[in-house]
């Protein structure tokens, strides 16, 4: 049975500063993985740039680091290139909302049987602090001097709006819900989205573990039922218009489809990785294409 020793890199450790929130996700991600009794080899974790998207280099799985904002597309492609395989897309803010929004509202409507955790921490780390797409209004950065003009991107409400099959929240500050939460939705059978929201000890001097511990609550504690698109929106605005006095954290909405890679003839009958290409003719091939 694998356990979290079996999944560390050894001497090789992660240099995000210390404090960071990065460190718990990998934690959770870690404890997830042990929970669900997933062997190191049939999981694939993706990232694209960013202080976050180190994350694969310290966790012994397969592990691919890509270029800025396009995890998510090389972790669909691994997907349908075996579906077999557990594929976890993690990136910041900026990769995922950023450089990465179109494929991040795409990938919400696919319905690809991957995991996406956003580690959100409101601002750029690895470029030392600028503004990213999830900063809050008026929050001074290297960018935005006077304060953040810009209304944030709010992405659980994009995800439910789109009825994507799991849209959740979690917080790095509470181990225990993230760890559950992340392991519910690599067991989930879709697109699973979690956004984490995630301090940057040193460069978001304002949305810190402290502010984040004062504010947040367990939906399913308080009887939610992820069940209802329009309950659901309703909640991604919950303390959005008030400062963030209240943020909720869970499964704000869960819906059962069809996966993309089951609907797909030649994906459904066997990973694309385990099919013969005995009978097939490169030269037929090439000529079609010439
Ligand atoms: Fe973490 Fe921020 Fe440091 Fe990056 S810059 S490692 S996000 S604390």
């Amino acid at each position: 049975m694998v356990t979290i020793n079996d999944l560390s890199t050894g001497d090789y450790v992660p240099d995000w500063c210390p404090g960071c929130g990065n460190y718990s996700i990998l934690n959770g991600l870690k404890r997830a993985i042990v929970k669900l009794k997933l062997k190191p080899r049939d999981v694939l974790v993706v990232s694209g740039i960013g202080c976050s998207s180190k994350l694969p280099q310290w966790i012994d799985v397969n592990g691919y680091h890509g270029v800025h904002g396009r995890g998510l597309p090389v972790g669909t492609g691994a997907k349908l290139a075996n579906k077999n395989l557990h594929v976890i897309v993690v990136g910041g803010d900026g990769d995922v909302y950023g450089e990465g929004m179109n494929h991040f509202i795409h990938a919400l409507r696919k319905n690809v049987n991957i995991t996406l955790l956003v580690h959100d921490n409101q601002i750029y780390g690895l470029t030392k602090g600028q503004t990213s797409p999830t900063s809050m209004k008026g929050d001074k950065s290297t960018t935005s001097r006077r304060g953040n003009f810009d209304d944030p991107i709010n992405p659980i409400a994009l995800a439910v709006a789109q009825r994507t099959s799991y849209v959740a929240r979690t917080f790095a500050g509470d181990l225990e819900h993230m760890t559950d939460t992340i392991a519910d939705a690599i067991a989930f059978k879709g697109f699973a989205f979690i956004n984490i929201l995630q301090p940057c000890v040193s460069f978001n001097k304002h949305n810190t573990f402290v502010w984040f511990k004062e504010r947040v609550y367990d939906l399913q504690k308080k009887g939610y039922k992820p069940n209802n698109v329009e309950k659901a929106f309703k909640k991604a605005y919950e303390g959005w218009d008030s400062g963030w006095d209240k943020i909720p954290l869970g499964v704000f909405y869960k819906e059962k489809k069809p996966l993309f890679e089951d609907d797909h003839p030649v994906l459904a009958k066997t990973p694309l990785v385990k099919q013969s290409i005995d009978n097939i003719s490169i030269k037929k091939l090439l000529d079609e294409l010439c």
